[in-house]
């Protein structure tokens, strides 16, 4: 597992660019007698891999896209490399994560001769929103009774996280080109279309749910300042914590646009890219992988681990350390720990989560169940050069180990135990 971590984590391949990424992660489970289709949902670096028949019939989700320009070598301190990608969300440790667990799942059933089937679907691109919401278009997880998966974190947790419904929608403004100095009245500005949408844009924030999130870049802002561009594209991502919500304010962002077209005399044309509801948590599944993650145990950490994380910690404000901890009740009991050696209780509710993730596609599909697991110091930002070191090194092995020793664990339960299906989807 640490070696096939180490090439994943060394190649950074990109969403949709994962080709020997994914070839790694199914070539493996090949080997090992699971019967792989390559190529899903007109994704090149998507694939199923799947062994056994009959129920129950367990899907482990594999992410294993890197992070545009977050390259840095596995050292404590900030030291990138240059033009390199990086894993600094870890699905290089997430993708072999769910592999192990998988691996470890057949080779139970094989030997018990309990009947199940085990199967990974690789999710290419969960960066950009779109390998989970393409695969479930197609109808690839509704055949599986649950989907099991992990992400790297500083806490040791079953996901109780509400990740935010989200919008992913690109605005295109067809202006007219003029001189700007010579015929400038001859000209209709799509860039002035974009300024003044992301004006409109930040207005609204103050009237919309305090959870949501609108964050945008500008995608094109024209050639040359003699040249009123006649084309301009923005890029915005739009969340809520409720789908109705995001729907509304996807909506009222829609008619910014427009707004701004008609002041600038241009016109809009707007392309959802990718959207995705809000994550529906199972607590039954939950409280099965709360047991399964005990009997584990959280990471077992060394001094060099230890000193590793706390170096690290010198490098971003003691705030963001703290603001963390006073998230936790359970960390705030051991204030000075760098990387966390316990496991989170269940709160038995959803907490409400910034950020959205795919995943919460297939959760409302079939009963999905997430654990998060420390593959690095508490306090750490997501997608910053700390991820990408620790993913790259022990720390991360560590957590990515534990993660498929209790998914598999979990599945071996549902395995052993059928009423243990009825109970997860009755949800209770
Ligand atoms: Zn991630």
């Amino acid at each position: 597992m640490v070696d096939l971590n180490k090439q994943i984590w060394s190649l950074a391949e990109t969403a949709l660019e994962e080709k020997e990424s994914s070839y790694l992660l199914s070539s493996y489970l090949e080997e090992h007698g699971f019967s792989v289709q390559r190529g899903l949902a007109g994704m090149d670096t998507a694939f199923l891999a799947q062994w056994g028949c009959g129920s129950p019939r367990i899907l482990y989700l594999a992410e294993y896209d890197a992070l545009s320009q977050l390259g840095q070598n596995t050292v404590p301190y900030e030291s990138p490399i240059a033009g390199k990608n990086g894993h600094a969300c870890g699905h290089n440790l997430l993708g072999v994560g769910a592999v192990g667990a998988a691996m470890a799942l057949k080779d139970y059933l094989q030997n018990s001769r309990i009947s199940g089937t085990v199967a990974l679907m690789g999710c290419p691109a969960e960066e950009i929103m779109v390998g989970k919401i393409k695969l479930a278009e197609a109808g690839y997880f509704k055949d599986y009774d649950i989907a099991l998966t992990w992400h790297p974190d500083s806490v040791n947790q079953v996901s109780e996280y509400r990740y935010q419904a989200m919008y992913s929608v690109q605005f295109s403004f067809y202006g007219k080109p003029s001189h700007a100095a010579v015929s400038p009245e001859a000209g209709r500005s799509a860039l002035d279309a974009v300024e003044l949408m992301n004006v409109g844009a930040n207005y609204l924030r103050e009237h919309i749910d305090p959870g949501a999130r609108i964050h945008y870049v500008i995608q094109h802002g024209g050639e040359k300042p003699n040249i009123v561009p006649a084309f301009a594209q923005s890029w915005y991502y739009i969340r809520a914590p409720r789908n109705e919500i995001a729907a509304d304010l996807f909506s009222r962002v829609c008619d910014i646009a427009q707004g701004a077209a008609l002041m600038t005399g241009t016109k809009v044309e707007t392309e959802v890219l990718s959207s995705c509801p809000a994550t529906f948590i199972n607590h039954a599944l939950n409280n099965i992988l709360r047991e399964a993650f005990e009997v584990v145990g959280a990471p077992k950490w060394d001094e060099a681990d230890f000193a590793f994380a706390k170096k690290i910690q010198e490098h971003f404000p003691l705030e963001q350390t703290l603001s963390q901890i006073e998230a936790h009740p359970r960390l705030y009991q051991n204030k000075t720990c760098s990387l966390d050696t316990e496991i989170s209780p269940l709160a038995g509710r959803p907490f409400a989560y910034p950020a959205s993730s795919d995943v919460s596609k297939v959760s409302t599909i079939i009963p999905t169940g997430q654990i998060m697991v420390a593959c690095y110091p508490i306090g750490t930002a997501g997608h910053s050069w700390p991820i990408t070191a620790c993913a790259g090194m022990q720390i991360g092995w560590k957590g990515m180990l534990t993660a498929a020793k209790v998914l598999a664990l979990a599945g071996r339960r549902i395995c052993e135990d059928p009423d243990l299906l009825n109970r997860i989807r009755l949800g209770s």
